[in-house]
């Protein structure tokens, strides 16, 4: 049985994931591959060409080739991107990132990665000299043609990756040693006593029978916590007392076991003490990329180009006004900050749904226009966020004990729904903004359009109905 590098990252993450997915593939959750996912591995692809650029210009072009395989006789398996043959006959290995620096976390793991690599092209011909991690530039900002030199980093890791060397090689016979066993036990997995953020989706073929909702529905719940509770069979939350868990706990326990919405009265007055007339109800769709599109901007950076904004002027409004933007050009939002600078008078609130994500394009945008600093920080200083108000004030266990609003609009709108929308997500806005900013006049660009503007004025809309529904509460 092989192994990639991919695999052996898996194997590090899960020994056990690892094991199903290579021995019982038809019970793998694979999933979907994601529209983000295509989009990630076509950045991918556009970086490697710029790479490649780049290395067939210099002077020794011919030492590199690219796509070189190192298979080895005990089942290792390495597809390299770059490799440079040097004049005394070693060789150096070079893996492309599109991250903006080398990534060395337990979750990206580079260095590891390429650890691997290394270790399985040593295994099949001697004299790895270096190896290189080829990153994108975090300071390079874009300026008409992409300039291949200055938007590339070519890191040399040689020292780290051999430092990782000895512990990797046992790693790696850790994992090919777990995949000669053809058997393990398939009756729980040690995620029985973490957190859902660390589910994979294996957890429920490891762990069959938990009910839903369950013990790991129970926000920020400690591992010690979720050893008793697993450690005693408790799973049910109709099986934990109230004096067991934190005072936010308290309220996904209280909904799950009242089956109905638990409400602190006093924090939601208190937010709403806080939302001034006229309320702007603003959502942006964001565009961001390893390779800048945009005059101005950095690899990875977030690109504002659309905004939606519905106004409540008064508390008995019934005419909502409606005021959106798209940019149908690659540039720097300039006009679109102009265009809410004309729509987004001095007072009242700003609302958001995780709010930090404007706030973020807002002080970017700040730092690119100067001018506009002012009127900037005063959307930062006006915002409240809807979302806070399903961290404690308004819990339903319906919401799953999550705070997104893709979980919390069904139960509170229901008939407002994203289901069959050409543009249905952030990711789709992203993609659709890249295919209509490069296409011909006409009824299909027109068609996208419209989806677009639709999906956008239907976030804000959203947080305008949740905010009634609130209110109503
Ligand atoms: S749920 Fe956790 S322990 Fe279980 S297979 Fe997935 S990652 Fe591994």
């Amino acid at each position: 049985m092989q192994i990639s590098k991919t695999d052996f990252i898996q194997f590090l993450h899960c020994p056990k994931s690892l094991w199903l997915l290579k021995h019982k593939p038809e019970a793998y959750p694979h999933g979907e591959f994601s529209d983000y996912a295509e989009k990630l591995a076509a950045e991918g692809y556009e970086l490697e060409a710029y790479v490649r650029e780049l290395i067939e210009a210099g002077v020794d072009a011919a030492q590199f080739s690219f796509q070189t395989v190192f298979q080895t006789e005990r089942g290792l398996y390495a597809k390299t991107d770059i490799v440079r043959e040097n004049e005394d006959g070693t060789f150096n290995l070079y893996e492309v990132k599109s991250s903006t620096r080398v990534k060395a976390d337990a979750k990206h793991n580079q260095i590891k990665d390429a650890c691997f690599q290394m270790i399985a092209a040593e295994e099949v011909r001697k004299d790895v000299r270096d190896v290189f991690i080829v990153h994108l530039n975090g300071d390079y900002v874009r300026d008409g043609e992409i300039n291949p030199d200055a938007l590339l980093t070519f890191a040399k890791v040689t020292s780290k990756v051999r430092e990782i060397e000895a512990e990797t090689r046992i790693e790696i016979n850790k994992a090919l040693d777990l995949l000669q066993t053809a058997e393990i036990d398939e009756s729980c997995c040690s995620c029985l006593t973490l957190s859902k953020a660390n589910h994979c989706d294996s957890f429920e073929h490891f762990n069959p029978g938990i009910p839903k909702p369950s013990i790991y529905n129970l926000p920020r719940i400690s591992k010690a916590k979720l050893e008793t509770f697993a450690g005693e069979g408790r799973f049910d939350l109709e099986d934990i007392g109230l004096d067991e868990v934190t005072e936010k706990q308290a309220y996904v326990l209280r909904s799950a076991q009242l089956r109905e919405p638990v409400v602190d009265q006093g924090a939601l007055a208190r937010w709403f003490s806080r939302a001034k007339y006229p309320l702007y109800f603003l959502d942006y769709e964001t565009y961001s990329s390893a390779i800048p599109i945009v005059d101005g901007a950095r690899p990875q950076s977030p690109i504002p180009f659309q905004y939606s904004l519905h106004i409540k002027r008064t508390p008995d409004d019934l005419e909502l006004v409606h005021v959106e933007y798209l940019a149908e050009e690659a540039t720097l939002p300039r006009a679109m900050v102009d265009h809410m600078q004309r729509h987004i008078g001095p007072k009242g609130s700003v609302i958001s749904w995780h709010a930090s994500f404007e706030n973020t394009q807002n002080k970017t945008m700040a730092k690119q226009f100067p001018d506009k600093a002012e009127f900037l920080q005063s959307l930062m200083d006006r915002t409240l966020d809807l979302e806070d108000l399903f961290a404690a004030p308004y819990v339903d266990i319906a919401f799953g004990g999550s705070t997104s609003i893709k979980k919390v609009l069904p139960v509170l709108a229901g008939d407002l729904d994203y289901a069959g929308m050409d543009v249905a997500n952030g990711t789709d806005a992203m993609n659709a903004w890249k295919h209509l900013i490069s296409m011909p006049d006409g009824d299909v660009r027109n068609r996208l359009k419209e989806s677009m503007l639709e999906y956008c004025k239907l976030d804000t809309y959203a947080m305008v109905r949740i905010f009634e529904e609130m209110e109503r509460v």
